[in-house]
This record gives structure tokens, C-alpha cells and sequence, in this order.
């Protein structure tokens, strides 16, 4: 093997994000290659999530035969023109099994012949000019930008005193047999700490899952990575009296104490009490983060949250490096917590986007649009909001845009509104006097109301004046000079429809006029 390989464009890792970012270069004859340190494609769910079930739903059965509509309930698949490479394909369980997915990964890279290596991880990314990139066999790759498709390939530790006694969900035993009669405590408040006690409840004594602030329900914020229903069973064992329990508090310190842990534990709710508590076993599932370690100092991008993931541009971009892209769950850094960054049925949108924004940058092709008469614009935001996968999985992030310029009105679909905002301003989008944004969002406390509590009352879905910001809506955003001047906000309703002339389309009109 020659011990340097140029290419334009690197991509580090083959996981789905790495697998989309190639499928789009290479439908695009672009020039590239893509590294990675596995033995196979998606080799993060080979071992992740530990018990083995994903939390991205997989709906076979819609009633829809649009397979737009059907991408709104399939959160796995990646987007390609092949309908045999759909991830419902591969398994009828509504939540698959991590191996399923690696089954998958693999075929869509093989199916679309994709320019992987296996076997090859990155140890140092520098740049004395172009990026130079040295795997473990000391083969270097020379690339005039990367995108970084790595994940998050290390746990997240918490600063706690003693933090080095527990277990981390990392690489601790699943085996429910191995904490026969123990008392466990889960460092963690996400859908790891939950799916990792779910595990435990037939055969461990006691279980504490702990964490700061209040536990967020997914049902009720509307951010995925909150804790899912699916791995809520826990919640039962503590309110219905079964020795669990939830603790609401920061850890302040671990310590030995024989064969047992002695736990600090700062409870929240009552003024600070501090208590230590005795355990067989510590689990620490608090999280993952972004693996900078290999950049060179010339070349490491900055972090963001606790520096745990790159810091990026409305583009994707490091805010340090240029030329260097993120792509996948690490680009969660732009929505924390809000949209679906962080998982496929959001990113695989992400990537699209990112290949739009380099095909523009680096080859001077513009982002595909198509003209509308303005008289017809009204239809066709409704035909877009009513078939959308990619505004309806990554909302209030994705928009599509409608620009009115010299030369007409033109539709611009799925651009992150940030970089449609500073395109539109660069001219990347050509001479724009006015433009809209489509956008599906919650509205403001949509996740302050308990859903199934009645009492909250509602808007009327007849109600053409009012709105009720709980449920997802599309919302049209006009902009002059990048400056916003008003919005429109489409009532909601339970089919997620918006089609009704009187109670969508006419004050849409009316709106636009
Ligand atoms: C515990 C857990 C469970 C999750 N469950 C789901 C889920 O059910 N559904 C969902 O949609 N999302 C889930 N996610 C979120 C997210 O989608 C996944 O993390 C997904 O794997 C992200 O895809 P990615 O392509 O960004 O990164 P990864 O899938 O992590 O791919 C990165 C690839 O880069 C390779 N790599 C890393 N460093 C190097 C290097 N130096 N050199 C070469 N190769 C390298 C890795 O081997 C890996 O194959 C979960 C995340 C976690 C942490």
C-alpha cells in the first residue's frame, strides 16, 4: 500500500453518518475516502447500546405509501434513492436490535460500493498546509478538508471525587446475573442510566438511579434523548413502593469502605441533605463525548458543553479550523437538547444539507430550488408541510425557504435556519429582496403541560385565530434585510394535517398577500 494517498475530501468513520456524507459524495463524483478503525461499518452499535435495543423507532406498517410520509416514522434508515436500502427492511420490530442495524450499515455501504477502509483509525490529523492524517499503520492521507464523522467514542466522567470506583455503562458487566441480591446505584439521568436499572430490576436487591435536576420525560419535551417511555419501566418500581428510587441530587463523592462503596448524595429537594448511602456496585452512565485527541494543536477544534462535542458554524464548520466538518450525532452541539441532531432521523438530514453547503462552497453548485408563481406559494408550502420527513424530524432547526428576488420567487428546501440566515446575507442564494422560512416547531412551554391532564384544556383545531403551542405546527417567518418583520402560525391538529382551506390555506393567503 502506498504510504500516501491524496484525496479531496476525508471522511473519519463509517457509522451512519460517515456512510451518508460518502453516498452523496460519491452520487456526486466527488473525490474521497472514508477511514475507519472498525472491522465493519457501524461499528459503534456493535457494542452501543449495551443492552442492545435501540430507541429509534422502526414503523413498517403507516397506511402511507409515500415514502416521504414514511420517513417521519422511520428513524433508522438512511436517505438514498435505493428503496431496497430501507432500514424497516431489515427487521418488523418497532424497536430494533443494535445488531440489525450493523446488518444494515453494512449492506448500504456494500450496496453503494463506498469508499471504505476498515481496519484504519486515525492517530494524529495535522496541517502544515493541506490535512494530513496518519493512521495506525503510519500510511498518511493528505485531503484539502475533512469531514469528521467520529462520534462519541469516549464516556463521559463526571468530576466527582472518587468517580475512578464506579463502573462505567461503557464496558460493565449486562449480565443481570452478575448483581444477584446487590444494591446498585446508576450515576445518570439519561435513557443508558434508565436502560441499564431496567435491566437490573429482576435480580439486584436495590437500585438508586441519581442525577441533578428534574427527570425530563421525552413524551413530554419532545427531545428524544430524554428519558423514552421504552426504558421507563423503573419509574414503576419506585412510585409503586418496589425498593427502587430515583434520586434527585448531585454525587459529592465515592469512597471504598471494604467491599462496599460509600456514596455522598446532595439531595436537591430539601435543602441540600447530604447523606451517605452504601452500595455493592456504582454504575456511571452519564454520557459520551467527542474524541479531539487526535488533532494536532494547529488543527484541534474547539469544544462546546462541558467540552464535550466540536464547536460549529451554522455550516458544521470548526470555529477554529476551516475545511474541518462535522457530521452525525457530535453535530447535537447545534441543537443541545432541543431537535434530533444527535440521532440519525435528524442528522441524516444534517449531512444532506452539509453536502449541499460544500457542493456550493467547493464546486459552485447552487443549493436546488424551483421557481413558484407567487400566486402559487401558499400550495406550496402546504404540499411541503403536509410531506416533509426532514422539517418534521429536525423542527424549529430545518427549514425550507422561500426567496422573492428580481428574477421571481423561488422554493428552497431543507437548509439549518442559522445558515440559511448568513447565506442569504453572503448571496449565496443570489439576489434575495425578501424570503420566507417554513419551519414545523412546538411552541413556546410546549413542555411545561402534562399532556394527558385534561384540565389544561385546548385550543379548538377549528380555531383560525388562536393556537396552542403544545403541539407541532408549521409556522411561515418573513424576513427583509435578515431582519424578521412577522410570522404566521398554521392551527394545529391531531392528524397533522394542514389542508383545510378555511382553517389553513386561506389565512395563509391572507398572510402572504
Ligand atoms: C448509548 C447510545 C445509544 C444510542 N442509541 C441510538 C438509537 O437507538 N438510535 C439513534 O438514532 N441514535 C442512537 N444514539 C445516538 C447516535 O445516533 C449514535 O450515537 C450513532 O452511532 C451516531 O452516528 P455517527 O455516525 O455520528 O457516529 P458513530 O456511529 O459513533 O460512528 C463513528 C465511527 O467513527 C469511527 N471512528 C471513531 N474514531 C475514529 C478514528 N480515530 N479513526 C477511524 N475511525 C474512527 C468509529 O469506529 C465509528 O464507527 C445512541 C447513542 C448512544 C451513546
Amino acid at each position: 500500500m502506498s504510504s500516501e494517498v491524496s484525496t479531496e475530501c476525508l471522511v473519519i468513520g463509517a457509522g451512519p453518518a460517515g456512510l451518508q456524507a460518502s453516498y452523496l459524495l460519491k452520487r456526486a463524483g466527488r473525490d474521497h475516502l472514508v477511514l475507519e478503525s472498525g472491522a465493519a461499518a457501524g461499528t459503534f452499535f456493535t457494542r452501543f447500546p449495551r443492552h442492545r435495543q435501540l430507541i429509534s423507532i422502526n414503523k413498517v406498517y403507516t397506511g402511507w405509501d409515500d415514502p416521504e410520509l414514511n420517513l417521519r416514522v422511520d428513524w433508522n434508515s438512511l436517505l438514498s434513492d435505493d428503496p431496497e436500502l430501507l432500514f424497516t427492511g431489515y427487521t418488523p420490530r418497532y424497536f430494533p436490535q443494535a445488531d440489525d442495524m450493523v446488518r444494515y450499515l453494512g449492506d448500504f455501504a456494500v450496496k453503494n460500493d463506498l469508499p471504505v477502509r476498515y481496519g484504519t483509525r486515525v492517530v494524529s490529523v495535522s496541517r502544515p498546509d493541506d490535512f494530513v492524517v496518519r493512521d495506525q499503520h503510519g500510511v498518511t492521507y493528505r485531503a484539502k478538508r475533512i469531514i469528521a464523522a467520529t462520534g462519541v467514542s469516549k464516556p463521559n466522567v463526571p468530576e466527582i471525587q472518587g468517580v475512578e470506583h464506579a463502573e462505567l455503562y461503557y464496558d460493565v458487566s449486562v449480565d443481570p446475573q452478575n448483581f444477584v441480591n446487590q444494591k446498585v446505584l446508576i450515576i445518570g439521568r439519561g435513557n443508558s442510566a434508565f436502560e441499564t436499572a431496567d435491566a437490573l430490576v429482576e435480580t439486584a436487591s436495590v437500585i438508586h438511579v441519581a442525577g441533578p435536576g428534574s427527570l425530563k420525560l421525552a413524551w413530554q419535551t419532545h427531545f428524544v434523548g430524554h428519558l423514552r417511555a421504552v426504558n421507563n419501566n423503573f419509574l414503576d418500581t419506585y412510585q409503586l413502593k418496589s425498593q427502587n428510587a430515583v434520586l434527585d441530587g448531585h454525587i459529592a463523592g465515592i469512597r471504598r469502605d471494604g467491599d462496599d462503596y460509600l456514596v455522598k448524595v446532595k439531595f436537591q429537594r430539601v435543602n441540600e441533605v447530604v447523606k451517605e448511602i452504601r452500595y455493592d456496585r456504582v454504575i456511571l452512565a452519564t454520557g459520551f463525548r467527542f474524541d479531539a485527541s487526535i488533532f494536532a494543536p494547529e488543527c484541534r477544534p474547539q469544544l462546546t458543553i462541558n467540552a464535550r462535542f466540536p464547536d460549529q458554524t451554522s455550516a458544521w464548520e470548526s470555529v477554529n479550523v476551516p475545511d474541518l466538518f462535522f457530521a452525525g450525532t457530535i453535530t447535537q452541539a447545534r441543537d443541545f437538547k432541543k431537535s434530533t441532531s444527535g440521532f440519525i432521523h435528524g442528522f441524516r438530514y444534517g449531512v444532506r444539507a452539509l453536502h449541499r453547503i460544500h457542493e456550493h462552497r467547493y464546486h459552485g453548485v447552487d443549493w436546488p430550488s424551483r421557481a413558484v408563481a407567487p400566486e402559487a406559494v401558499t400550495d406550496a408550502i402546504i404540499e411541503r408541510v403536509n410531506r416533509t420527513s426532514a422539517l418534521w424530524q429536525l423542527f424549529a432547526f430545518m427549514a425550507d425557504a422561500v426567496l422573492f428576488g428580481p428574477d421571481g420567487v423561488r422554493y428552497v428546501e431543507e437548509v439549518p435556519v442559522a445558515y440559511l440566515h448568513e447565506a442569504v446575507a453572503r448571496g449565496d442564494f443570489g439576489d434575495v429582496e425578501e424570503y420566507l422560512t417554513v419551519t414545523l416547531e412546538y411552541g413556546a412551554d410546549h413542555d411545561k403541560v402534562n399532556p394527558f391532564d385534561i384540565t389544561a384544556g385546548r385550543t379548538s383545531q377549528e380555531d383560525t385565530s388562536g393556537l396552542d403551542g403544545r403541539y407541532l405546527h408549521p409556522v411561515v417567518r418573513r424576513f427583509r434585510g435578515g431582519e424578521l418583520v412577522d410570522e404566521h402560525h398554521l392551527t394545529e391538529n391531531l392528524e397533522n394535517e394542514w389542508d383545510s382551506e378555511r382553517v389553513h390555506k386561506a389565512p395563509l393567503r391572507e398572510y402572504l398577500r
